[in-house]
């Protein structure tokens, strides 16, 4: 296409340029006894750039990162692709097999690993060397030292912070995004519904249109004080890696989001905002029964949060914005806006409109329920006719790593087929009643799993639900409930199958009701929290009932 003059490709590295000049002396980031300002943090990611640069780093290469939430995590979303390359954060959460896979597939020319993490990233590592031949995979490892001990580990080839030494910081910007969309980062999906290795490619500009869309949707103004609550290799921290630098906020960065240091950093550094799956929501309220000091926005997503730990948390003094995404999305694809209006409702009632899953991202070109893909018929705005989410525009991936085949089957017609099944309420929010393989056919009717369970959630002893479907010989499937009692409850005496089941009768029409309740201590999860429902079904297989 042709380019005025005036035309510039969007990358998020413009945030960091414009923040070091912008708010050059204000805060970029705490961690422990470190402190950076934002000038400082410009000049460190030049000075990385510059030395990945001198080591043969090149456009397009892949840099891997085993890191929790640290200043050099932080400073990396920035570097790897001041270098040019293609910055690829793996989950720490992962067991070797699963990151040595990751490894294998990516195809790092660098994996940089934080001292905590070197066993795991040996492991991962030798476990490549006796699988594969000789020296084809091999990357150069890099180690990261903690900032504020870093006299405890010294081991390993190189040092995350002879980098940052080592590296020119006049060289800046090392190398200018001359493409907007070319590669930024390489995420691999969780895999909750497939084992298939999925790594996920963003451009620059849809990670800058991403952020930016999520920034205002989110209402975040200048200046916030952001907590690191979520892994910043959650696709990027949802974006906000880049996006506090776009408002120069502060950095707050923890190395494990548990409620004590949660807690403690909140009224330390004065957090504004911060991030969480709802697994993270249930560990904010577990801890605390007095509410805060001071208000702060918390965006959820990742999985459906019950309206009750909606209100909850509300309770506490937290500030809940509920958003959908997917790793293909670049974060966020729906943000359940919020409207002036519906403050006025009663409590139950806000619970339930915030626990929808809203409108299309501002970075969207458009987001559709349809009930035929191949027609792409549009399901009725009557919050009942169920569909399938499908997303287009700019944000949405380039494509997977390497697979062309998988890519050309998650669109259609240049959309993305989410494989999220949902209903679109006359106000024309939307709200997801199911993954597309986790919804119940039962006689014909179609149930939705999390319907299901936002009614177990009701249940006073609850801790956690998930329902799945049972094989069964007269009706196909019916629902079958996993259920986690909270403390102090046991299915042998107080709370029984039985109870569930007529709790259950009270609230959904027959055929939903689940018939038959399984006791669980913990439901099994992935790496990222959400249910393993595959799991589920497995436990399941074979089990029939009359
Ligand atoms: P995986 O598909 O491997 O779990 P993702 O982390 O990309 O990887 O998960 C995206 C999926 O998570 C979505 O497709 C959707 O099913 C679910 N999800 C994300 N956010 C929400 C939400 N707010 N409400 C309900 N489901 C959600």
């Amino acid at each position: 296409p042709k380019r005025d003059a005036n035309y510039v490709p969007l990358s998020p590295i413009t945030f960091l340029q414009r923040a070091a000049s912008v708010y050059a002396d204000r805060t970029s980031l705490v961690y422990g006894n470190t402190i950076f300002t934002w000038r400082q943090t410009y000049e460190r990611c030049c000075r990385l750039a510059a030395a990945l640069q001198q080591l043969g780093v090149m456009k397009k290469d892949v840099v891997s990162v085993l890191a929790p939430n640290t200043p050099a995590l932080y400073e990396m979303h920035f570097a790897v692709p001041m270098a040019g390359a293609v910055l690829n954060a793996i989950n720490t959460r992962l067991d070797a097999t699963a990151a040595a896979g990751i490894i294998k597939h990516a195809d790092p020319k660098l994996l940089f690993v934080d001292y905590q993490y070197m066993c795991l990233a040996t492991e991962v590592l030798k476990g490549i060397r006796d699988g594969e031949a000789a020296g084809s995979i091999s990357p150069l490892l890099v180690v990261i030292d903690d900032l504020n001990k870093p006299e405890e580990t010294r081991i390993g080839e190189l040092h995350y912070e002879q980098l940052v030494e080592r590296g020119d910081p006049e060289q800046r910007p090392p190398r200018s995004v001359d493409d907007e969309w070319d590669a930024i980062t390489l995420n691999y999906t969780s895999g909750t519904t497939s084992s298939a290795l999925k790594g996920v490619v963003y451009s620059h500009r849809g990670a800058y249109l991403s952020t930016v869309g999520l920034l205002l949707q989110w209402g975040v103004g200048s200046e916030p004080v952001y907590l690191w609550s979520l892994p910043m290799f959650h696709c990027n921290g949802w974006t906000l890696t880049w996006g506090v630098a776009a408002r120069g906020g502060v950095n707050v960065c923890i190395r494990t989001p548990a409620a004590d240091d949660m807690y403690a950093a909140l009224s330390a550094h004065g957090v504004t905002h911060m991030c969480g799956a709802p697994v993270l929501l249930n560990i904010l309220v577990e801890a605390r029964r007095e509410p805060l000091l001071h208000a702060v926005e918390v965006l959820t997503g990742g999985a459906p949060p019950p309206a009750a730990l909606l209100e909850r948390v509300e309770r506490l003094g937290f500030n809940v914005t509920h958003a959908y995404g997917m790793t293909e999305a670049t974060g966020s694809a729906m943000v359940c806006e919020w409207r002036e209006r519906w403050n006025a409702l009663p409590t139950s009632t806000r619970g339930r409109l915030k626990a929808r899953q809203g409108v299309s991202a501002l970075s969207l070109a458009d987001a559709a329920v349809v009930n035929n893909i191949d027609t792409m018929q549009s399901v009725p705005r009557d919050g009942t006719a169920l569909g399938e989410i499908m997303l287009r525009g700019n944000s949405i991936m380039k494509g997977y790593y390497k697979d062309t085949a998988a890519t050309a089957s998650a669109f259609r017609g240049g959309w993305f087929l989410t494989g999220d099944v949902g209903v679109v309420h006359p106000d024309g929010y939307v709200e997801i009643k199911d993954r597309s393989k986790d919804v119940i056919i039962s006689g014909g009717e179609n149930i939705s799993s999390v319907d299901v369970e936002m009614a177990l959630y009701q249940h006073h002893a609850v801790r956690e639900a998930a329902v799945v479907a049972m094989p069964h010989p007269h009706w196909g499937e019916t629902p079958c409930a996993f259920v986690a009692l909270e403390p102090g409850f046991s299915c042998l005496g107080e709370v029984t199958e039985e109870d569930i089941i007529l709790f259950c009768r009270d609230k959904m029409p027959h055929f939903m009701v689940p018939r038959k309740v399984v006791f669980v201590d913990k439901l099994p999860t992935n790496s990222t929290g959400k249910v393993r429902k595959i799991e589920l079904r497995q436990r399941l297989h074979g089990c029939s009932q009359s």
